[in-house]
């Protein structure tokens, strides 16, 4: 259940709630399909990659792929789910022109991992645990092409029969911030996995969105579910627009018809597809081609044991080891490049105990500020690890001052180079002599005897002192050292 605060909607009769559960999509990173050994590669010439499997063929057998099974497996521990150590393959039968069996091959009674959750990072740091229903294999479907012909649609089978996730959350989620935050975090666990490239838009993430609404923690609603959505944003502008229509239907003496919907982006609006259909219109049984998938305990065990360090995991060491801000430490997390730089950065520091917590600052508000306004990610950052980690190094010591370092970052920034070579060679030394600045001070306060008597009068004045000294250096002296020989020579 969600722990945290949700949003509601004002209606004429009072608050609504939402409920929302979505059914994720994701490619599994495989190098070939799921039941057969053409290639996964993503965008190949049309009817490349496709094996005679892939075709439906008449009497062609389907063959798992162990990869598929396997990441389909360390996904589950990922989301600290139940293995199932015996699962089976179901036929799901339909007809579609770009499904050439006339049948989709899934799981239905018996998926491969059961119930897990996942943790979100909300707004004002708050955190919500949302259910995991179940995760299942099952084959994707061909692509259809209308735009080829004036009279004929194509069908390209290239993407027929690749290996799909499909995690099912449980009802838990109570807004649109909360479904964004989860599949954000849902993708950031599958990429540090390496069981999904998460690239929602070429379609390795896509969504379906159930919606419904309530009054406040009343009996659910009866759902609508927004097909296909592979953008976060639109996933949470179709929340809002569905929760708003179902609540004015109700409102308004009528019911919720349990439909399946398209988002329509460019009019902020869903619209009706067809109407919802049950489970046994699929005809689901046992794929008789297909044995049950069977583990060992063994086999779990040494797949667990393999797991990377996954960012909740990160996060806790993050704030642990460093003293990191939950906050800081979720921003550092959630990419896996933008942590890997953030731990290289630390692993170059000279004194990591001392200097993890700047480090995260300035990996944070300096570099991650300046690559947005760039409109760069981490991956193209002209600024390494090496020389922020330098950078770092030269303020933790006192070489440099913070206002210094920005200026350094700067022309690390625009024209490369060794930043502890840059200080030396372009005279950007702290200042650590009293005794040079001294002459400063005496002028400063000798021309300023309002000011004098305003810091005797009230300490928290002398914050006026400091500032006119560190200009007068140009930011090259260390403001606490020039504090007290401030405090000295004014007698407070
Ligand atoms: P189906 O496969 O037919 O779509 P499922 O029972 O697998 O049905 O549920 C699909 C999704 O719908 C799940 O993510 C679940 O959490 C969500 N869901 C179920 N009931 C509701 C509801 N009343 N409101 C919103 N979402 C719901
Ligand atoms: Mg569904």
């Amino acid at each position: 259940m969600s722990t945290a605060t949700h949003k509601l909607i004002k209606g004429a009769t009072g608050d609504w709630e939402m409920v929302i559960g979505l059914e994720v999509h994701a490619q599994v990173t495989s190098k070939s399909k799921l039941f057969s050994g053409a290639s996964t590669e993503f965008g190949g010439e049309p009817n490349t990659h496709v094996s005679l499997v892939d075709a439906a063929m008449p009497g062609m057998l389907p063959v798992i792929n162990e990869e598929c099974v396997r990441q389909a497996v360390r996904t589950g521990l990922g989301l600290n789910a139940q293995i199932n150590l015996r699962s089976v393959f179901d036929r799901k039968n339909y007809f579609y022109p770009d499904s050439p069996q006339g049948y989709q091959i899934s799981q239905y009674k018996s998926p491969v991992v059961g119930e897990g959750e996942v943790t979100v990072e909300l707004d004002g740091g708050k955190t919500a645990t949302i259910g995991i229903e179940r995760l299942h294999l099952e084959q994707d479907a061909a692509k259809l092409l209308h735009d080829q012909s004036p009279s004929m649609s194509f069908v390209d089978l290239n993407r027929s029969g690749v290996g799909l996730m499909e995690i099912v959350s449980k009802p838990d989620i109570r807004d649109a911030e909360q479904a964004k935050a989860y599949v954000t975090k849902l993708r950031s666990i599958l990429r540090y996995l390496g069981t999904c490239d998460g690239d929602m838009e070429k379609g390795s993430l896509r969504a379906d969105v159930n919606v419904s609404v309530r009054k406040p923690g009343g009996p659910l609603g009866t759902r609508c579910e927004i097909k296909n959505m592979n953008s976060i944003n639109f996933i949470g502008q179709a929340i809002e627009y569905e929760a708003r229509r179902q609540i004015e239907i109700i409102e308004d003496g009528g019911v919720i018809d349990q439909e399946t919907r398209l988002y329509d982006p460019n009019k902020g609006e869903t619209r009706s597809m067809r109407s919802k259909e049950e489970a046994h219109d699929y005809r689901y049984f046992p794929d008789p081609d297909l044995l049950p998938l069977e583990f060992s305990e063994a086999y779990v065990a040494a797949l667990k044991a393999e797991l990377p360090e996954l960012p909740d995991q990160k996060k806790a060491r993050f704030i642990a080891g460093f003293g990191l801000s939950a906050y800081d430490a979720s921003v550092l997390v959630a990419e896996r490049e933008s942590a890997d730089f953030y731990e290289t950065v630390l692993a170059k520091l000279a004194d990591q105990a001392r200097d993890g917590k700047l480090a995260a600052n300035w990996v944070i508000n300096e570099l991650f500020g300046r690559l947005n306004k760039e409109g760069q990610d981490i991956t193209g950052s002209p600024v390494s690890a090496e020389q922020l980690a330098a950078i770092v190094d030269l303020i933790g010591d006192g070489t440099i001052s913070g206002k210094i370092a920005k200026d350094l970052f700067e022309i690390v920034w625009q024209e490369g180079g060794d930043p502890r070579a840059l200080v030396e060679a372009r005279g950007m030394k702290q200042v650590t002599d009293l005794g040079a600045i001294e002459k400063v001070v005496d002028d400063i306060i000798a021309a300023n005897p309002d000011k004098v008597e305003q810091a005797k009068a009230k300490p928290a004045a002398i914050q006026w002192f400091v500032g006119q000294v560190m200009k007068a250096s140009g930011g090259k002296v260390d403001p606490k050292a020039v504090n007290v020989l401030l405090k000295t020579k004014l007698g407070i």
